[in-house]
């Protein structure tokens, strides 16, 4: 009987075209944005346009040198939770740094920013009696699950609509507990939201704001501390939060706050408290890679500048470039669902070229995309290798180019 509701399931998630099939890739070490696809070790590498791995470095010898020292003297695994034996050195260092970073008091690293976005949400609802939150429509899966996981009253805001905010917050008393959630970049879009104007209204009607900076931290603002700081606002978000597995490289969550929000969040969080902390080699790769970040533009310049030509090639091939994007974030449109997945097969098997479709329900319908990042790692040949591929793929299933869509694109 449990086996037949499963497949009755997973049929009709096949037959609604989102049934995900996971590519196995081998990134190369020290050749990405190279990787072989499984089984064919001999074959042309294809070069990977997706990876969150926006500054590569995940293959930067300060990190993986970091790790390897790390195992060498702690080993593989941390042995518990952070309150049953897991708390490392590194843990220190790391939380102390991140604090550091966004000007905060304290931060707390979880093992993944799925993690501390759902852990802390869920905790601070709760804490805060009939507290209220008002949650941007476009927000990522971790903060939904957060929401939904507690019985707090929610306001779902139009995307980046400060207008509508204000108007969610009008609409409650002043000394009602309310906390506002949103992202600094959007990562399907590649948009920034209106962070001044939100932390104005947050003064203005007495609420808490919590800030995901995952697609901005390591790449924009002073010493990579992501868009608040690069706008000299960090100081109005109450708590910012992160995460270790794109720029940073490696893995692993964080939020920074005060240190009695931290302290709170650490004992009553469940999702801190009841699971096993991140290996020391994962804790000090995260630290080096950090470290690096605040102390070299390198890296997110090389970012900046890659992306400007990228952005300006595909402009002048015609390929749709999605005009809501500001940020390395380049969302490619394609437009239907089956033509996305069938180019994205062709760009893999033809073009050596590694795209995801990103299909709904992750963008609305009829707005099917590849999202392309470049990275410092990309050279210009590469560039000019995924715009032929690209070019090929749009005439070959019939896409629309950039001039034959109408204004909105
Ligand atoms: N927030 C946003 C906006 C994200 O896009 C993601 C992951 N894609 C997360 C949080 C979760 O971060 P992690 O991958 O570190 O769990």
């Amino acid at each position: 009987m449990y086996a037949e509701m499963v497949n009755k399931k997973l049929t009709a998630l096949k037959e609604s075209g989102q049934y995900r099939e996971f590519i196995t890739i081998n990134r190369i070490r020290g050749q990405y944005p190279l990787a072989l696809l499984n089984g064919q070790d001999d074959a042309q590498p294809v070069v990977v346009w997706c990876s969150n791995d926006y500054l590569g470095m995940s293959q930067h010898p300060a990190v993986t040198e970091a790790m390897h020292e790390a195992i060498r003297l702690f080993g593989a695994g941390s042995g518990g939770s952070r309150n049953i034996g897991g708390t490392h050195y590194h843990y220190a260092a790391l939380e102390s740094s991140l604090a550091d970073w966004h000007g905060k008091e304290a931060a707390l690293v979880f093992p993944t920013g799925y993690g501390s976005n759902d852990a802390t949400l869920q905790c601070l609802l709760r804490l805060f009696p009939n507290c209220i939150v008002l949650s941007d429509e476009r927000n990522h899966a971790s903060i939904i699950n957060g929401i939904r996981s507690t019985p707090a009253e929610r306001g779902i805001f139009r995307h980046n609509d400060v207008d509508h905010l204000e108007a969610l917050l009008a609409a409650q008393p002043r000394d009602r507990a309310k906390i506002i959630v949103f992202e600094s970049v959007y990562s399907m879009d590649g948009d920034i939201s209106p962070i001044e104007k939100i932390t104005e209204l947050a003064q203005q009607y007495n609420a808490l704001t919590f800030l995901d900076e995952v697609h901005a931290t390591g790449m924009y603002g002073p010493r990579g501390a992501g868009i608040a700081a690069e706008r000299g606002i960090a100081d109005r978000l109450d708590i910012i939060q992160g995460t270790m597995a794109k720029a940073i490289g490696v893995i692993g969550g964080y939020i920074a706050a005060s240190s009695s929000l931290i302290d709170a969040v650490r004992s009553f969080a469940s999702g801190f408290i009841f699971t096993t902390s991140l290996p020391p080699a994962v804790v000090a790769a995260c630290h080096a890679s950090v470290e690096h970040l605040k102390s070299s533009d390198e890296e997110r310049n090389a970012l900046h500048s890659k992306t400007d030509i990228l952005r300006k090639a595909l402009t002048q091939a015609h390929i749709p470039v999605m005009p809501s994007s500001e940020t390395h974030i380049l969302p490619v449109l394609v437009g239907d669902a089956k033509k996305c997945k069938a180019a994205a097969q062709r760009l893999l098997k033809q073009h050596h070229v590694y795209l995801q479709p990103i299909n709904s329900p992750t963008v609305p319908v009829g707005t099917e995309r590849f999202r392309v990042n470049v990275t410092p790692n990309h050279t210009e040949a590469q560039i000019g290798l995924l715009i032929d591929a690209l070019t090929e793929v749009f005439q070959h299933f019939d896409i629309p180019f950039a001039s034959s869509l109408d204004a909105e694109y």
